[in-house]
């Protein structure tokens, strides 16, 4: 099998999706199981694709263990819009909200959820570069809220919650956009929790969102057709024309995810390849790891040399050797090496194999 002069490609999103699904979606497109055409060109309302977004919803659903009481849409918008959205839909009581803020994700989510109701910050790591996961418990939220929301992996800082808020009868949401399909997740935990693709499933274009069925129907009446999650829920993510290629890629990368152990398979993966990177970062002498310990991301390694022109040296000479998008976030600068599902394990090698020589020519 040719590896097409593939690099090694880091990026926070979009990101590498596995090489196999690649192929398999190259190999079918101009003729999609027989069909005569691709599925970029498909009808939405042919049975050929009702079975392609069917099997998609299915395969997530065993994947993911989802109890029949929540249903899965596939949406438009990014994650983006889901900042919007759960406050339209879920501040249906009291309109009240409480937001912990983890980084720059939950951040923006609680500045929009502001538009639409009380919004409490009750915890927040800004202080501290979003280097830490604040421990929060029921006592810290108000006991009338009607969610508490969370941002379960911080794409952009590299931290990750270590443990799930105790919210008693407050429903949980949840943004996992950077997370999904990396752990395994009592979806029962939660009231709603919702993907952005990009990173750890597909293209971009699709969002995913897994919501219990007594959160839905709550939008006020004059909330646009499209952000009220009824409308999706009630016409199979149909209701207008979804994102039919992505969520065809979504559900091929699934079905590889199933063919190869599941999540459980693919987490000791990924706990492998972060443990092998941090274990070099904290035992390099050079390079430093910002986030506490516990709350590292295996998904998303934040690391820095502590000079900013030896950083941009980094990352530049790193791209000559094909370990492409290792820069941080605009917002932080230094390095962040993405580590999600389809990131091989030789990526890695050859990160920490170029980190090396790098600090060598350097210390
Ligand atoms: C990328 C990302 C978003 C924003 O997604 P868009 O699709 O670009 O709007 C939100 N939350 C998290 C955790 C992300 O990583």
């Amino acid at each position: 099998m040719s590896n097409y002069n593939r690099v090694f490609n880091f990026s926070a999103g979009p990101s590498m999706l596995p090489l196999e699904v690649i192929e398999k979606v190259a190999k079918d497109l101009p003729n999609y199981n027989g069909t005569g055409q691709s599925v970029m060109e498909m009808s939405h309302r042919s049975k050929e694709y009702q079975q392609i977004i069917d099997d998609a919803e299915a395969n997530l659903r065993t994947l993911m263990n989802i109890p029949d009481n929540y249903k899965v849409l596939f949406l438009q918008g990014g994650g983006t819009l889901q900042f919007s959205m759960v406050p339209i839909n879920l501040l249906r009581n009291s309109k009240k909200a409480d937001y912990i803020v983890t980084g720059q994700w939950a951040k923006k989510a609680a500045e929009e959820a502001t538009k639409f109701g009380d919004i409490k910050v009750v915890a927040s790591s800004e202080e501290a570069t979003y280097t830490y996961i604040p421990k929060v418990g029921k006592e810290d939220f108000r006991p009338d809220a009607d969610y508490v929301y969370i941002c379960t992996n911080n794409t952009v800082f590299g931290s990750h919650y270590p443990y799930l808020p105790e919210t008693g009868d407050i429903p949980l949401v949840a943004d996992m956009s950077s997370s999904i399909l990396s752990e395994e997740v009592d979806v029962e935990k939660y009231g709603l929790i919702w993907a952005g693709a990009q990173k750890n499933v597909a293209p971009a274009g699709v969002t995913i969102a897994i919501i219990r069925e007594d959160l839905i129907g709550h939008a006020p009446k004059e909330t646009p057709i499209y952000l009220d999650y009824k409308t999706h829920a009630d016409n199979g993510s149909m209701y207008n024309t979804p994102p039919c290629f992505s969520i065809y890629v979504a559900g091929e990368v699934f079905k590889y995810l199933l063919a190869n152990g599941g999540i459980k398979a693919i987490h000791e993966y990924d706990v492998k390849k972060a443990t092998l990177l941090y274990d070099y970062i904290d035992g390099s002498g050079f390079y430093k790891a910002p986030v506490n310990k516990e709350d590292r991301s295996i998904m998303n390694a934040v690391f820095v040399t502590g000079d900013e022109a030896l950083d941009k040296e980094f990352i530049a000479k790193a791209r000559e050797e094909g370990l492409i998008n290792l820069a941080g976030h605009r917002a932080l600068g230094g390095m962040r090496a993405s580590l999600y599902n389809a990131v091989p394990l030789e990526g890695v090698e050859a990160l920490i194999d170029f980190m090396e020589r790098f600090k060598n020519q350097h210390k």
